[in-house]
């Protein structure tokens, strides 16, 4: 049983759709008051409604993480409206997927500004509000695809989630000053309407090559989220955990298909 979160002031970006609307809803509905941050107005609020409607207390803004300004406006309005930040999950992320000989160096900008421009952004427009506070959490939705393995199509995305972990180990010795933590959440692959867009053949080829033979849900990675923001894990810091189901493990074709 972990400390209660209840009452926290917690920002989801890309909270509107997917791993995210997870993230907001573990969180919402262990008491914490979250900010649902996304570009789209009206998917955001439909999030926000829908686990109002359960009782929760969810807010939506609109933002886009990969611009200073907008981030800047989110994290205010989130301070105002809850009286502080607590924990920021910086999750929203784009995969557009694209071959190297095809891609447009305007795409390779684009994923990363969103992947990773935006976790410094969002990091450091918190910071002020972890200092005021003394205290404070950092979740970063990365992904195994770039830190462990490579997926054609991806070169743009998996150097972005790679450098969220360079990003954070850095980032765990500066914000540690505001005894404010940062970790990283690596999914596999989980069930979301970005996924579902790579379409059936993908997603019934991945779950073929997890060992649980199924894809991830988006409270697994809520789940493992929540267990980052809560105080049992007040001493970690500057590290990842992969939630994939033991995608990463198998050795061989064999090895997964004997099982
Ligand atoms: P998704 O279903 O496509 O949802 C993406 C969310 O991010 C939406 O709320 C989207 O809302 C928001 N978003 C995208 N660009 C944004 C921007 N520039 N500013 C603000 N919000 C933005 O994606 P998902 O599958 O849940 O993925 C969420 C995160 O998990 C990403 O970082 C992804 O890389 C990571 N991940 C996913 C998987 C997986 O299997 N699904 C695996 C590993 C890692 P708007 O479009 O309205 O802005």
């Amino acid at each position: 049983m972990l400390t209660s979160i209840k009452g926290k002031s917690v920002i989801v970006t890309g909270g509107s759709k997917g791993i995210g609307r997870g993230i907001a809803e573990v969180f919402a509905r262990q008491g914490a008051r979250v900010m649902i941050a996304a570009r789209g107005e009206q998917a955001a609020k439909i999030a926000a409604d829908q686990l109002n409607a359960q009782g929760c207390d969810v807010h939506h803004t609109t933002c886009d993480v990969s611009d200073w300004d907008s981030v800047q406006k989110m994290v205010e309005s989130t301070a105002v409206a809850f009286g502080g930040v607590d924990v920021l999950c910086a999750n929203a992320g784009a995969f557009p997927q694209t071959k190297m000989v095809e891609m447009d160096p305007a795409e390779w900008d684009q994923v990363m500004g969103t992947n990773l421009r935006s976790a410094f952004l969002t990091v450091k427009a918190c910071i002020p509000h972890f200092e005021k506070a003394g205290k404070g959490r950092v979740i970063l939705t990365s992904s195994i695809t770039g830190p462990i393995t490579g997926f054609p199509g991806w070169a743009h995305y998996g150097a972005s989630k790679a450098g969220q972990l360079g990003f954070m180990r850095t980032a765990c010795m500066e914000l540690a000053r505001y005894n404010t933590t940062i970790n990283a959440v690596m999914p596999g692959n989980i069930y979301t309407e970005g996924l579902q867009d790579l379409g059936q053949e993908y997603l019934d080829t991945m779950a073929a090559s997890i060992p649980l033979k199924r894809l991830g849900a988006v409270a697994d990675i809520g789940n493992a989220a929540l267990f980052f923001a809560s105080d049992e894990a007040a001493y970690i810091t500057g590290q990842q955990i992969v939630v994939d189901g033991g995608q990463t493990i198998p050795e061989s074709l064999e090895a997964i298909e004997s099982i």
